[in-house]
């Protein structure tokens, strides 16, 4: 009786106390199945994530995720090995930064033939990163591939984060794979860095018109849930604020090092990474409003 009571009196005191699960970081990989779905997975490398749909004819892969962590791609494909022995036929790069597209290598001498945007292979082959693969096939607009009686559609809606990124769009599923230019429910911070902020709003305002209701992102949202048309139509207005705030310190002359002291964006300090966000974002604006660039 003792024992339950001591018990029961831990249960109570867990209650009030975090638990210490939720201060342990969260393993290193993680492979999930998306709920609804019957073939689409998210793979989770430390803080990025990668989708890979699951078919009768084959696997189709995206983002490598193999700058941050080395072993993440080879661990990417026996997770894929524990799901299906189906072989993956196409890798797809979402855009052509490293830390997203790194490490290809072990999906390519499996076989896989990789598809970016035009400009992602060619900014790939100025820069001849040793450890990315370059991609086989390239598309400007859009293509659909289908395999084993699933589509995915791949679509470029312009500028945003990079000049090379792929909105990839399972019509069936109504699920989005989108990476970089839709943080959900955090600030763009370091994606601004060679970002091109007014098409970008443009590019928003094209996923919005798409048909589809849950995004997966590549860098996992709050909890990590996934994105809503919410989420993009909120991220489309803070840039919209972001933008014009500094355009107003950028026509009083104050950019860039005044502008970076004095913008704050008060009304977003509470969002998800907006202390190492605003001098980049700051910074971009400036760029863009005092300088034209
Ligand atoms: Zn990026």
């Amino acid at each position: 009786m003792l024992r339950l009571a001591t018990l029961a009196l831990l249960g109570i005191a867990a209650v009030t106390v975090p638990p210490a699960w939720s201060q342990t970081q969260p393993p290193p990989f993680a492979t999930t199945k998306v709920d609804g779905t019957d073939n689409v997975y998210i793979f989770r490398a430390g803080n990025h994530q990668a989708m890979f749909v699951v078919t009768s004819a084959g696997v189709i892969a995206t983002d490598p995720i193999g700058y941050v962590r080395r072993d993440a791609p080879a661990t990417y494909l026996a997770e894929i090995r524990k799901v299906t022995n189906q072989p993956v036929k196409y890798v797809i790069y979402s855009h052509h930064h490293y830390d997203h597209i790194a490490g290809g290598k072990v999906f390519k001498d499996a076989g896989a033939t990789f598809i970016a945007h035009k400009r992602a292979k060619e900014r790939l082959a100025q820069l001849k990163d040793p450890d990315t693969v370059l991609p086989d096939q390239t598309l400007q607009r859009q293509r659909t591939i289908t395999l084993g009686g699933t589509s995915v559609e791949l679509k470029y809606v312009g500028l945003n984060h990079s000049d090379s990124t792929l909105v990839m769009r399972l019509p069936k599923e109504k699920i989005i794979f989108a990476v970089d230019f839709i943080p959900v429910a955090s600030m763009p911070g370091r994606g601004m860095i060679d970002s091109y902020p007014i098409e970008w709003e443009d590019s928003l305002k094209k996923v919005l018109a798409m048909d589809w209701n849950r995004l997966i992102p590549g860098h996992p949202g709050p909890g990590g849930r996934l994105g809503t048309k919410d989420d993009v139509r909120a991220l489309l207005t803070m840039m919209q604020d972001m933008s014009e705030e500094v355009k107003v310190a950028a026509r009083a002359g104050k950019c860039w090092d005044t502008a970076e002291r004095e913008v704050k964006l008060e009304k977003y300090k509470n969002v998800a990474g907006y202390e190492p966000s605003l001098p980049m974002i700051v910074r971009r604006y400036c760029g863009l409003w005092g300088r034209g660039t």
